[in-house]
């Protein structure tokens, strides 16, 4: 399993090809002492480093390969305000107070909050906060039923999240074959490996070190503090953050078993006509179908950039995946015609047990935070922020997040064999038919 998890290289994407340069972030070399150091340059990682060198914490990033190399540099670029799979009541009744609450208002914040920090930090990555549409397809009872639930519920609490009917959805989408939708107002679309480089850029700007091509082989106890082992140098930090998502580190026992990963693909096209793009998604949204694991935008370029996992298994070949999701488009936008790739990558998502995130506190000082579970260009660029709170009050409650024992682990090998072999392609078999 560990092994098939590099899956395509991000030399591959689409976002790859397009991104602004890289800043430099070379290798570590030698030993050092820092406050706090934190394993893994995605939103998470990047965006603690950030927050903490904002407080002139001294902050030293390690990663593996480059900032961006993971699911933050090659994902859908969707910045959705909402829970992936959970409903706002249910987490105020699963959390309870204070936590349920203050979980739902940073979700909700979490879109504003990734355009907010673009624009303090003039970070080039084609931000449009033009707000993304989760629609539902004709039929789908029990998508539709979920949607009016959760619109209800975002607006009981004042949330900007918006319910559209079939004659709105159709404006909004360019196609006939949805009942209902929910518009998060917020939200918007970026380009991944740009925003992932600009907070690259910004956290060092602030004060951080950020060492590329530099992988953490060890940590251990070292008196008060932690010290982490690399092949060319040590840091010696008084805290830990691992924020190495679904890459399998294996650097703390049990960590690599607190979430399954689930493989997501994206197709991307050549610019399309202005006519296709200004008749699906006039207004710039990104579009999701809910229940479905099917997504879509135009990037700023016109090209259209499509994803999914649903369907798919960690085995399927490129031209497999590919037919898939062109199906998928073709299904709900028959005028687009044939549909070419020009790009076709994939990557990892960190499902957790409950399918939400998770700070866990794996021992005095050391920390790690997991389980996006598909949304962390918001939850994971905001997160960084609360821990970065946390790392600097010492308030264990200050976050909006509880601070948790590591989940007890549940996917072993099997279960991640399991998971990969039998419920992924089972969801392809009933996406055919659904
Ligand atoms: C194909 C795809 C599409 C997606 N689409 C969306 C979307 O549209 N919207 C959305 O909100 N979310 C989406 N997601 C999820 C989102 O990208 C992730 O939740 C988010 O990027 C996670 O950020 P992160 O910082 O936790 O992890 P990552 O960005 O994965 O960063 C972890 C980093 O840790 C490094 N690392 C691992 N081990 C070590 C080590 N031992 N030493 C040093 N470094 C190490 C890795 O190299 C990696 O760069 C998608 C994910 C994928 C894969």
């Amino acid at each position: 399993m560990a092994s098939a998890l590099t899956w395509t290289p991000l030399g591959d994407s689409l976002w790859s090809a397009t991104a602004r340069p890289a800043p430099d972030t070379p290798p570590l070399d030698g030993d050092t002492t820092t406050d706090v150091a934190v394993v893994g340059g995605g939103y998470c990682g990047l965006s603690t480093a950030l927050h903490l060198a904002e407080t002139g914490a001294r902050v030293t990033v390690l990663e593996a390969h480059e900032p961006g190399w993971g699911a933050s540099g090659r994902n859908a670029g969707h910045c959705t305000p909402d829970w992936t799979y959970h409903a706002p009541d249910d987490i105020a009744a699963k959390f309870g107070p204070p936590y349920g609450e203050r979980l739902n208002d940073f979700q909700a914040g979490a879109g504003a909050s990734v355009f907010d920090l673009i624009r303090r930090h003039g970070i080039a990555c084609d931000a449009r906060q033009s707000g993304t549409i989760s629609v539902v397809r004709r039929g789908n009872r029990a998508a539709m039923a979920a949607c009016r639930a959760k619109a209800e519920q975002w607006q009981r609490r004042g949330k900007p999240v918006d319910l559209l009917g079939a004659d709105a959805v159709a404006e909004a989408v360019g196609s006939d074959r949805f009942e209902a939708a929910l518009l998060f107002r917020e939200g918007g679309n970026l380009q991944p490996l740009d925003f992932a480089r600009g907070l690259a850029r910004a956290a060092m700007s602030a004060g951080a070190s950020v060492h590329g091509h530099t992988a953490v082989t060890g940590i251990t106890r070292d008196g008060g503090a932690w010290r982490l082992a690399t092949d060319t140098g040590g840091v010696r930090a008084a805290a830990v953050l691992l924020a190495t998502n679904a890459h399998r580190s294996g650097l703390w026992p049990g960590l690599d078993r607190s979430y399954y990963p689930v493989a997501s693909v994206l197709g991307a096209t050549a610019p399309l006509p202005e006519t296709l793009h200004s008749r699906i998604l006039p207004n710039g949204h990104s579009f999701a179908e809910l229940g479905a694991g099917f997504f879509f935008f135009f990037d700023a370029a016109g090209r259209l950039v499509v994803g999914g996992g649903r369907g798919l298994g960690v085995n399927d070949t490129r031209d497999r995946a590919a037919s898939w999701l062109g199906r998928r488009m073709n299904g709900a936008f028959p005028y687009l015609g044939p549909i070419a790739f020009t790009h076709y990558w994939g990557g990892w998502i960190d499902h957790s047990p409950h399918k939400l995130p998770g700070i866990h506190e794996l021992a005095p000082g050391l920390y790690a935070a997991v389980g996006f579970s598909g949304r962390g260009v918001p939850t994971a660029t905001a997160m960084g922020r609360e821990i970065a709170l946390f790392l600097t009050s010492g308030n264990r409650d200050s976050m909006a997040f509880p601070l948790t024992p590591l989940p007890r682990a549940r996917f072993n090998r099997l279960g991640q064999w399991a998971a990969a072999n039998i419920v992924i392609p089972l969801e392809r078999l009933r996406s055919r038919t659904g």
